[in-house]
């Protein structure tokens, strides 16, 4: 924000802008309403026309027109000073007069309670706007000044007006396409609302940003030379996402700053529609793009015009992040909105009937139309006002809202807590739904519930609310602690038996408290629960409790533990080590079925030990594991085991190719588990084999060898059945 303004830069953003004006004019109005303020004063200490003046210049540098910037000057003599709307009309013409009086408030009778005149205000404002938008805009140029100025307010009115403002002016902002004011109204609302929050989110993004700076610029300097190969002429920037947008984001998803990618949007701007869709071919070529993330806005603009193509493709070193293309004249519009389509209108000030930016505005009226009560029309407008959220009605008429997306979980969840837990489906307007189903606005909603039913980790991955996330998350922790304290108590146990000391003596013994004194550890059940989180080493711990004569006495029968691993691992369990724990039990997720050689990463599972992960399984990627539970897990030895591996062949059809293609398996030694042709059309056929490899390279080799095969299209390799995950669903 500008500290000092002066008439002369209010004259300067209408010239900016090539707007026409009137200067002698602007200055009678500039006299007439610096001297009706006279000597008032903000609560600053400022003289109070420097509001009036500060809106006038940020409504010039908006690009509005000469009546704008005029109104702006005026907007507050009518509502502060004893200046009559007569008196204005008189001297500078109905329309402004009418104009400010739009932007005035209802005057405040001591009888009237402020809430109900607030709402008879908004709806003054609101029915001002429909007969002449640029009522809305120097209201917003007013709420923008007010919102940089709002530190010198008592703290009770600065977060009343900040609320006012995230819930209507930054939402009427939005409408209107004008993404500059509304980031700024919602940051300064953000930051008097929650400072801490605030305070804390900018520091880390700025640490991010800096940490991330070199890989920032890795990118923008890829970008620059593939664009330059390509010969499509752009300019490239990049952004940091807005502070409030990204926090919204975190709230939504449940997420801290740390799981935090893409914060930050690269912005290419070309001079055409076509060069546009070439630079969207150019970097989809050049890094992977996340599924579901390509939003196609220039084909399909948003109901405020905004046109751009966004994607989100995924850095050599597995960051997201997300590009942004579009022409110089949306990227105008998609900044400033109504006010650059304004400017695009050359000579034609006033906005037309057709222009769609603000019809919504009329529409709202329309229907608003029979709603007497001032505060009922307010309470609409908020829900108009906020396209992204649905409003859910209980069986008894209580109405919740919820963001875009959210199912009967998140329902259940805003209601009571155990209501979530033992949550198993809903009636949706007297209907038997799924967990999974979507609300709709208006959507009657009745909880089923089971008593013996808990919430499991996939719920994670379809509820919206960050409350039903944080109650999962909160009941799978705990839950999952017992888990490891059962876990850890049983490796102990296991582990003692074989020297033969009973759980008893080993919980009685000094040194055990010694121990867990010189550890930290409060409880036998925290030392448990380390142990079955993988974080402490049964044997290191055992080396310091027992006494050297009991350490030596080793017992040689296997545990039944230990035989029932090996029922669960064909192939025997030593092929995964824990780091620092070769006792944890460890099993081969089925999802990904990782391979030796290939990075893996183990997570404790609810009483099933460690289930082992491709670092590139989708559901690691996704984070639907939670990584507190995340330990380090490493391949023990290469020695004889093989590992089952489904490929898919794609092939010619015709009957010497299943002969020759395990051939090609047996001079590999790769056993066949099962193997399975169709026919998928005229000519093409698809074979389903289950071989077994030793590794990594092994699978590697043979893959090319079939891919050599004279009639074969492409092996491809499938990881579990289908979509299907491996959860640890109880
Ligand atoms: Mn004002």
């Amino acid at each position: 924000m500008r500290e000092d303004v002066q008439f002369e830069d209010v004259l300067e953003g209408l010239r900016l802008h090539d707007r026409g004006y009137d200067e002698a004019f602007l200055r009678s109005i500039y006299e007439f309403s610096r001297q009706t303020h006279g000597d008032q004063v903000r609560r600053s200490g400022r003289p109070y026309f420097t509001h009036p003046l500060h809106v006038a210049f940020i409504l010039a540098h908006l690009g509005f027109d000469e009546t704008c910037v005029a109104v702006g000057l005026l907007h507050d003599v009518l509502e502060d000073t004893l200046a009559e709307r007569q008196a204005v009309a008189d001297k500078f013409g109905e329309e402004i007069a009418q104009l400010v009086d739009g932007v005035t408030k209802i005057g405040r009778h001591s009888y009237v309670r402020r809430d109900q005149a607030q709402a008879e205000t908004f709806r003054k404002l609101i029915l001002a706007s429909a007969k002449d938008i640029r009522v809305i805009l120097v209201k917003l140029a007013d709420r923008l000044h007010n919102m940089q100025t709002l530190e010198h307010m008592p703290v009770e009115s600065r977060r009343r007006i900040a609320r006012e403002t995230l819930e209507i002016y930054a939402p009427i902002a939005h409408r209107l396409g004008m993404s500059k004011v509304q980031g700024d109204l919602q940051d300064l609302a953000f930051y008097h609302l929650h400072p801490q929050e605030f305070g804390e989110l900018r520091n880390q993004i700025q640490q991010k940003v800096k940490h991330g700076r070199q890989a920032i610029d890795k990118i923008r300097t890829h970008l620059v030379s593939l664009l330059t190969d390509a010969g499509i002429e752009a300019e490239i920037s990049f952004r940091v996402k807005r502070f409030y947008s990204i926090y919204q984001k975190m709230r939504r998803q449940g997420i801290d700053p740390s799981q935090l990618y893409d914060y930050i949007a690269f912005r290419i701007v070309t001079p055409s529609v076509r060069d546009c869709y070439a630079c969207l071919g150019v970097v989809h070529q050049a890094w992977r793009p996340v599924p579901g993330r390509f939003k196609d806005y220039i084909a399909m603009p948003k109901p405020n015009l905004y046109q751009s193509l966004h994607t989100t493709l995924v850095s050599p070193s597995g960051e997201p992040f997300e590009v942004q293309i579009r022409t110089k004249e949306m990227d105008l519009i998609a900044e400033d909105g109504i006010a650059a389509h304004w400017r695009y209108k050359e000579g034609d000030a006033e906005p037309t009937e057709t222009d769609q930016s603000f019809s919504w505005l009329r529409q709202l009226l329309e229907w608003q139309k029979d709603v007497q009560d001032p505060r009922t029309f307010l309470n609409s407008l908020k829900i108009d006002l906020y396209p992204d959220e649905v409003y859910i009605f209980t069986p008894k008429g209580d109405v919740f809202s919820f963001p875009r997306g959210a199912t009967p979980l998140d329902f259940a969840y805003k209601i009571h807590t155990d209501l979530g837990h033992h949550c198993v489906g809903a009636r949706i307007n007297g209907k038997l739904e799924s967990l999974r189903s979507e609300l709709k606005n208006g959507d009657i909603v009745e909880i089923v519930t089971n008593p013996s039913r808990f919430p499991s980790r996939d719920w994670l991955s379809f509820v919206a609310t960050s409350r039903a996330k944080t109650k999962i998350r909160q009941w799978l922790n705990t839950e999952q602690k017992q888990r490891a304290i059962e876990i850890g108590k049983r490796l102990v146990e296991r582990e003692l038996k074989k020297h033969k000391v009973g759980i008893k003596r080993f919980l009685d013994s000094d040194s055990l408290v010694e121990y867990l004194t010189a550890e930290g550890i409060a409880r036998p059940e925290d030392l448990f629960a380390s142990v079955g989180y993988g974080k402490i080493s049964v044997r290191h711990m055992l080396n310091r409790v027992l006494t050297s004569d009991e350490l030596e006495t080793v017992g040689q029968e296997p545990g039944p533990l230990r035989r029932a691993v090996t029922k669960i691992l064909p192939f025997g369990s030593d092929a995964i080590a824990v780091k620092g724990q070769s006792d944890l039990l460890a099993y081969l997720a089925k999802c990904c079925s990782p391979l030796p050689g290939e990075p893996i990463v183990g997570y404790i599972t609810r009483g099933r030990g460690v289930s082992v992960h491709s670092v590139e399984c989708t559901n690691v990627q996704n984070l639907l594991y939670n990584q507190e539970r995340e330990i380090e897990v490493e391949w023990a030895r290469q020695g004889d085991e093989v590992y089952p591996v489904v490929l898919v062949i794609e092939t010619e059809d015709h009957p010497g190719m299943l002969a020759r293609l395990t051939e090609v398996m047996a001079k590999h030694n790769s056993n066949i588990r099962q193997i399975e042709a169709e026919t998928i059309e005229t000519g093409r056929g698809l074979i389903e084999v289950v071989v077994e490899v030793q590794n990594r390279k092994h699978l590697e080799r043979l893959r090319q060898s079939i891919r050599a095969v004279p009639g074969v299209f492409a092996v491809g390799r499938r990881r579990g059945p289908g979509s299907k995950t491996d959860q640890e669903t109880g």
